[in-house]
């Protein structure tokens, strides 16, 4: 039996599940209990009053900008917590709607929802919508991070964060830097739905390895055989690179 145990915190799965969001915790939970680490996933609801204090994992998925809203108002009472979390080197991976709530603020039209500013950045809204299927190069995956994004808003890095990747199809953060998602510390922001981390398993193990470091001091992660996960992977780079795929 393993002593490794890591606690994923879900946070607001009933109003931030966009395009399968959701499916990123299962892939962390079978990714851990393939390499006999125990997984303890505990979901947050918009009643609860969470606590981060042994959290190794929160989750955040995106939503529409009015689910967006109540969940901003929401966490924004954790924020002291949450920031406490960051940057003690808690991994939060937060996804389209939840990675805009990262920065300090949400702009739509005339209204701004303060965000909990965990990360330099801020995001206001654009025309069109940015949708599409996405492929990015990161440094944190070894094959290009494959999915698709659907998103009005624009999101502007501050001076020294550093993005998630280089688009390589798609819009990302903003249509224009070139530039998809953040990092910062443990945090990886991301426009990347689909869900992300099926098809992209360098990604879940860049979490989870972050994950086990933070808590045991280092992590040793049994190679998974991942054909299938590849295979997808690449069948989707392909045919947006190779031009089967039009926006
Ligand atoms: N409501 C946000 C936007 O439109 C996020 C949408 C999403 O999570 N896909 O920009």
């Amino acid at each position: 039996m393993s002593a490794l145990t890591l606690k994923v915190a879900h946070l607001y799965p009933e109003l931030l599940n966009l395009y399968g969001d959701s499916g990123n915790i299962l892939v962390l939970n079978k990714r851990m209990g393939w390499r006999n680490i125990q997984p303890q996933v505990e979901e947050v609801h918009v009643d609860d009053t969470p606590s981060f204090a042994d959290v190794d994992i929160a989750f955040v998925g995106g939503g529409s900008d009015r689910e967006q809203r109540i969940v901003c108002e929401r966490l924004l009472r954790e924020k002291a917590e949450l920031r406490s979390f960051v940057e003690d080197g808690g991994v939060l991976l937060a996804v389209c709607g939840g990675y805009q709530l990262l920065g300090s603020s949400y702009t739509m039209g005339d209204e701004t929802v303060e965000g909990l500013g965990l990360v330099d950045l801020y995001t206001d809204r654009g025309t069109p919508r940015l949708i599409g299927n996405v492929a990015v190069e990161s440094r944190i995956s070894p094959q290009p991070i494959v999915g698709y994004e659907n998103h009005g808003g624009r999101t502007h890095l501050g001076p020294g964060v550093e993005p998630l990747g280089k688009v390589v199809f798609g819009h990302g953060n903003d249509g224009e830097s070139g530039e998809e998602g953040c990092l910062y510390k443990n945090v990886v922001g991301t426009y990347v739905h689909g869900p992300l981390l099926p098809k992209n398993p360098g990604v879940a193990d860049y979490v989870i390895s972050r994950a086990l470091e933070r808590k045991y001091g280092e992590a040793n992660l049994m190679r998974l055989e991942d054909h299938v996960e590849l295979e997808a992977n690449r069948v989707m780079y392909r045919r947006l690179i190779d031009g089967e795929e039009r926006e």
